[in-house]
This record gives C-alpha cells, structure tokens and sequence, in this order.
C-alpha cells in the first residue's frame, strides 16, 4: 500500500497557506490497492463528500470514499473559513429563481446549516477553532446600505436572527469607521477550514468508512446494475456513486468543473497582533466581509492573526500588486498596523455557476451530486452531504430534495471569463 504522510506545503506554497501551517494532522490514510466492493462509493474529500460519508456510515452503510489528492486539497482547504447562512443571491431572489416550493426550502435549510455545522463540529470534538460569534457584512457607500438593508428586511420576514447595526456600531465592532453599517447575521461563524475538513476526514474514518487519499477516479462505467469506479492502484464496485468534486473536479466528472466558472480569491495573514491591537481590531472576532463588487473579506484566526483576502490570483504579475494593493488597503481600515509583516500567502478557485444557484444533478442512475457553491460551501456542503445521505437510506424523495434536478450545462465562454477575473483583478488592485 502507498502511504501519504502529510507533507507541509505539498501543493505550492500559494495553495493552502495558514490552514495547512496551522490545522491538526489528517488521520494516516493510503492509495487504493487492488478492488472493493461497497454499497456507496464517494468521490472527493471535501465537505460535501465527507459530510456524506460520515451520515452514510453513521447509519450502517458501507461506504468508501477516494479523494484524487489530500484530505480538503480543494476548497475545503483554502476559503476563507466564514460559515455564512444562505446564498450569494438575497434571499427572494433564491425564492423567485427556484419557485417558492424548492426556494423557501433551500433558505430554511441553509439558513440553519451552520447550527448544523456547529452541532457537527461539537458531536465529533473537532478542533477547527470554530468561532459563533456571526458574521458582519460591511456596507460601502450608500448602494451598499440599501443593498443590506434590504437583506435585513427579507431575512427578517423569515424569522432570521440578523440586524442591522448603524455607523457608530460597526465602527465598534470592528476598530475602524470605514463602513456606512452592517448586516450581522447571528446564525454564522468562523472556522479553521482545513482543520474542519481534516476532523471530519478523522470522525469518517472512526464511523468505518474506506478512506483513500492519492487516488483520483479516472473511469466510471455502469454493468450489472452497479458502478465501477477505476483509480490507478484499483477499482470500486458499488450501488450508488456521490459526485463530490465539484470546482476541482478531474476525470470523469470534468462537467462539474466546465460548468463553472473560476474566480480567483487570495487570502494574506498577517503575524499574529499584539494583545492591544486584538483589543481594539475585530474584538468579537466575528467574520467580514463588505460589499463592494470586488470585495474584500477578513476575520481573525486563533492565534489572532489577521487574514485579509480579496479576488485575484497570487500567480504571475498578480502576486505583486494584490500583495500591494492589500497593504495600501489595510492600512486605510487600520493605520495602527503600520508595515506589519504577511505570514502567510494563498489563493484558490471559487466555482461560480450563471446563474449564482448551486446545482443538484444526476449522472446515470444512483449517480447523484450537489456542486456550484458560488464561494458559500461550508454550510451548504456539510447538509447537501447530509441530504444525499438521506436520499440514499430512503429517508428523502428526489422530490424532497433542496434543489431540483438540472442538466450539467456547460458555461459560455468559460476561459475568456476566468482569464478576465483574473486580469481584471489585477486591473481594480492597481488603482
Ligand atoms: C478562496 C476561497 C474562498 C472561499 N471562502 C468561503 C467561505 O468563506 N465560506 C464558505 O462557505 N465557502 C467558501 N468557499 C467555497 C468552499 O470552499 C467550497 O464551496 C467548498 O469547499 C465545496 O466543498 P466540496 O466538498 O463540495 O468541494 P471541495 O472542497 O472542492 O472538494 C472536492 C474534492 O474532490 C476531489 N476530486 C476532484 N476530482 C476527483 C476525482 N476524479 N477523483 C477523486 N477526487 C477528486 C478534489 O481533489 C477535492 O479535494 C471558498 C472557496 C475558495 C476557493
């Protein structure tokens, strides 16, 4: 059997920066050797999958699941840890795009699923640095008032628990006046991603699912009424097939990926403040993020470092100017933090579908996956997990489901746009 112990910065040191300096170890896992057989076989390591395993196995089922790389090697590695509740998209715009049926549905389920990420969290003792101090969504200029504003109304007519806090309240919460106000959301939170994807990887692998890491599927075919799966040291035969790969998606599920389109997303951290800089910067260590379009987001981590992030690429000339361009804009939010130093650099894809919904799509029979998680997957992944798990015991209907089946389709365009994010970026840094 192969074995892959953790190697620090395995993937580039501008992949998984911070988490993968700071998150407890993944459990000892090796590449698939030879053929198994399993009622479920899961295809990807991040939360979506993981999430799915662990209920799958909780309840008897025997459930092996391949991960093409590491433990959290996509973006369950290198978000920004905010463990937001609902969408992108306002909530009655979710509610008018998907009907009120599968709309209110959605909204009810995300809306809870960071208490459910939290609830996981507690059930399984993982130590992800979690933080249930909600999140606040700073308003830039007066649009960007309206725009939370009308938020607050749409969350508030559902029974959430968010509020809108003026100038003075903001300015409070955060150690500088640079917002017009926030949305905070009391649902939400912050967590160590990696650390959350690698304590979930342990708590699967204690309910008994197959783990596997280093082994991406190549090949998927159907025969006899059952899937097998191919990797380069085995196979898998099973009843059901969870397509869990989503922005990072390779082989036979390249569809996934070509729906979407990538937008780059770094993130910088900075040393760790002194005791009266942590006293007055974020002191309720709640997450941010502000609305403008290219928008800047940060939260403190454990050690009371300062992470800061923005869209772009730290790749080719990018590397520079979102480095200058952070150091300009932190300084304007806080000028006490003077010339301090980034410890850590890192960035990666955020998969955006057309229309900012995340996607529910078969591929062949008991071939099912959520995907297109538009920069929210934390919550939405650990219960579209779940969902799939249920769907499989037979405790759910397709039709129950929180989003309706659609067709992969392919994303106009795809390249030019990602190559345009990505200099386009760099375009809005420089000024
Ligand atoms: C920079 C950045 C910032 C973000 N910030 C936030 C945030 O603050 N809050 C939030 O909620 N969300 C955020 N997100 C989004 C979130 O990280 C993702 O939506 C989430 O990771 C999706 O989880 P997943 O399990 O579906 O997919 P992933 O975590 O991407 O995992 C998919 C896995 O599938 C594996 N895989 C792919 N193909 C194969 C194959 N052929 N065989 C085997 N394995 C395969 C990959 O290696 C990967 O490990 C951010 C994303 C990025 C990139």
């Amino acid at each position: 059997m192969l074995s892959t112990p953790h190697k620090p910065h395995s993937h580039g040191p501008r992949s998984h920066g911070l988490w993968e300096a700071t998150a407890p170890a993944a459990p000892a896992t090796t590449a698939l050797d030879g053929h198994v057989s399993a009622e479920v076989v899961i295809v990807g390591g991040g939360y979506t999958g993981m999430s799915c395993a662990l209920h799958l196995a909780e309840a008897g089922r025997r459930v092996v699941l391949l991960e093409a790389r590491e433990i959290g090697f996509g973006g369950a590695g290198r978000n920004v840890g905010l463990i937001n509740a609902g969408l992108w998209l306002a909530p009655d715009d979710v509610s008018s795009a998907l009907g009120p049926d599968h709309g209110e549905r959605l909204l009810k389920l995300l809306g809870d699923a960071p208490a459910q990420v939290m609830a996981l969290i507690d059930r399984h003792g993982i130590d992800c640095e979690l933080e249930r101090n909600g999140t606040l969504h700073c308003a830039v200029g007066a649009s960007g008032l309206a725009e939370i504003r009308e938020r607050e109304a749409q969350w508030q007519k559902r029974g959430a628990p968010v509020k809108l806090l003026d100038a003075t309240e903001t300015a409070a919460r955060l150690g500088t006046s640079a917002y017009l106000g926030a949305l905070y959301d009391a649902r939400a939170g912050t967590l160590q991603p990696l650390a959350y994807a690698r304590g979930l990887a342990t708590a699967v692998v204690k309910a008994g699912v197959t783990l596997h890491t280093s082994s991406p599927v190549t090949k998927a075919e159907r025969k006899d009424n059952r899937w097998h799966l191919t990797t380069a040291g085995g196979s898998v035969d099973a009843d059901w097939v969870v397509v869990a790969t989503d922005a990072y998606s390779t082989g036979p599920w390249q569809m996934v990926r070509t729906e979407q389109v990538h937008l780059p997303y770094f993130n910088l951290a900075t040393q760790p403040l002194s005791p009266e800089l942590l006293r007055k910067i974020l002191p309720g260590r709640e997450g941010v993020w502000d609305t403008k379009t290219i928008l800047s987001s940060f939260r403190m981590d454990r050690a009371g470092r300062l992470v800061f992030g923005s869209v772009g690429a730290l790749r080719y000339s990018g590397t520079a100017i979102h480095k200058a361009w952070a150091r300009r804009a932190l300084s304007k939010l806080y000028p006490e933090l003077g010339d301090i130093t980034f410890e850590h650099e890192w960035y990666g894809q955020i998969g955006m579908t057309g229309d900012a919904l995340p996607r529910f799509h078969t591929f062949g029979p008991n071939a099912v996956g959520f995907s297109g998680y538009n920069g929210r997957g934390i919550a939405p992944g650990t219960v579209f997990g779940r969902e799939i798990a249920l769907l499989i015991k037979g405790e759910k209907t397709f039709a129950e489901l929180p989003l309706p089946v659609s067709n992969v389709t392919p994303a106009t365009f795809r390249r030019s746009r990602e190559a345009w994010y990505e200099a386009g970026a760099q375009i809005a840094h420089l000024v």
